[in-house]
């Protein structure tokens, strides 16, 4: 029909305007190698990377013992967990947390009520120790604070909050020393709890992966609510610093991708509308092309065109089409993992969030490929960044003839959507082994690093104990 060859002709141009060949991706990566030198040369030297050293100088060796806490401010959700450490066995020997949502109040209001009620959720969570715990903290109980924003570190365990992002707009906390901020609260709560350090998530993630996995990790990349990525570089590459360098040789940069802004990006003009309706417009174009707050959202704006262009469901537009953040990226996810021959996930996922009581499978076809074609931009454009890392490191390149042992480079990865959207993951993995090519000199391997983020604090903390 009419109608139908009408959503095919534009979900064609759509798909056209988000592709992402082979070819493209590599000057992706080439224009991140580039911002990432700028950024690491000179203060303020990249206005879309801030390549921030991050003060950690000791990662996790695997000795490090006794029970520690950690904080998670991460996004949609926070964590308090508590972690024992085994000393020389290289093992985690217990571990429990609590998950609690941040009240969307709290994520646009006061630093005090925030940090007030991260302290207070801490406090709680340590009255519910048990006693067999008590013989293995120091003299006092230390935590790590994994907060996944950009912040300025000042030492491991002090930094200011650059600016906010992912929907959280905190706006007297900026400017000011964030483990201050929560080590106040923790004071009002009547708990003696010291922070230990100050762990961006991805440094958490990179922590955990270098205390778990036998090969080198050298990348710690988050893909959930927002998107960033660190990674260990030689310190003599960090013009901008200024302290004599680390012993170790070595320091961990925060990257904060998410800012990265290359024009060969292809935005389309959903991607536009995303960025026109969030609280930080011509800011994170990456982060908002390829994690999980805004891909249920872009998704939802092409359905938005595609219905009031092509009738894609019916006459008249669903109502709740309209409506912003009413397609998640879960649910988006859930449709293309869809495998059933008449696409009944995505009926059911139409019918349940829109009300939309009848599709056809022509129609469902077309929903399907939109998450598909977002879901797969998504994914090798994160692939083309850590490729970018990996080149800027010398993990790239061509096996010298007969070479044959191949070096590994580990990336762990953490975050929900990385985790949970199963094709995303595939189109990540396959396209950074393309992006090596065969005849590369080094291996690569994405490897989960589950709750990086806040046993990657715990373990930091524990690094940079100052009491044990
Ligand atoms: P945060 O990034 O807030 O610290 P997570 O790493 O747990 O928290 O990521 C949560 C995000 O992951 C959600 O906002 C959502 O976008 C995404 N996500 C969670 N579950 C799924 C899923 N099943 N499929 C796709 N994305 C998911
Ligand atoms: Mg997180």
């Amino acid at each position: 029909t009419n109608k139908l060859q009408q959503a095919e002709k534009l979900l064609h141009e759509f798909r056209q305007s988000s592709a992402t060949p082979l070819a493209l991706l590599h000057q992706v990566a080439n224009d991140l190698v580039h911002e990432m030198n700028a950024g690491l040369a000179v203060e303020g030297g990249s206005d879309q990377l801030k390549m921030l050293p991050t003060y950690v100088q000791n990662l996790p060796s695997g000795k490090e013992k006794g029970l520690f806490y950690a904080v998670d401010l991460g996004g949609t959700n926070f964590r308090v967990l508590r972690v024992l450490l085994g000393g020389k066995s290289g093992q985690i020997l217990s571990q429990e947390f609590k998950e609690v949502a941040i009240p969307r109040e709290l994520m646009v209001g006061t630093g005090k009520d925030l940090f007030d009620f991260i302290a207070g959720t801490l406090a709680a969570f340590v009255d519910t120790e048990d006693e067999s715990l008590k013989l293995h903290f120091g003299k006092v109980r230390e935590s790590g604070f994994a907060f996944s924003f950009p912040v300025r570190q000042t030492s491991v365990k002090s930094g200011i909050v650059i600016h906010w992002t992912k929907g959280f707009k905190v706006e007297d906390a900026v400017g000011k020393d964030i483990v201050k901020q929560l080590q106040d609260a923790l004071g009002r709560s009547g708990h003696q709890i010291v922070i230990s350090a100050l762990v961006n998530d991805t440094v958490g993630t990179l922590a955990g992966g270098r205390y778990n996995f036998e090969e080198e990790t050298m990348v710690g990349c988050i893909i959930g609510t927002g998107t960033n990525a660190c990674y260990v570089e030689r310190a003599d590459a960090v013009q901008k610093w200024e302290d004599p360098l680390p012993k170790s040789g070595e320091m961990v940069i925060n990257m904060e991708w998410g800012n990265f802004r290359s024009h060969l990006l292809p935005r389309t003009f959903a991607d536009e509308e995303v960025d026109r309706e969030s609280v930080n417009p011509g800011c994170q174009w990456f982060e908002k092309m390829i994690s999980g707050m805004y891909l249920g959202e872009i998704v939802r704006h092409v359905l938005v065109r595609l219905a009031e262009e092509a009738s894609l469901f019916g006459a008249s537009v669903p109502v709740k089409l309209y409506e912003r953040r009413t397609l998640g990226t879960p649910a988006v996810s859930k449709m293309h993992a869809d495998t059933s021959t008449d696409l009944q996930v995505v009926a059911k996922v139409l019918r349940q969030v829109y009300g939309v009581e009848t599709t056809t499978l022509e129609e469902r076809k077309i929903v399907h490929k939109v998450c598909d074609i977002l879901g797969e931009r998504g994914g090798r454009l994160a692939a083309a960044g850590l490729y970018g890392i990996l080149k800027k490191i010398g993990r790239t390149g061509t096996a010298m003839n007969g070479a044959t042992d191949r070096k590994k480079t580990v990336i762990a990865m953490d975050g929900g959507l990385f985790e949970h959207h199963g094709t995303y993951r595939a189109y990540m993995e396959e396209t950074l082994q393309e992006l090596m090519g065969s005849g590369a000199a080094y291996e690569v391997a994405l490897r989960l690093q589950n709750d990086g983020s806040g046993i990657g604090a715990a373990l930091l903390a524990a690094s940079h104990s100052q009491f044990s």
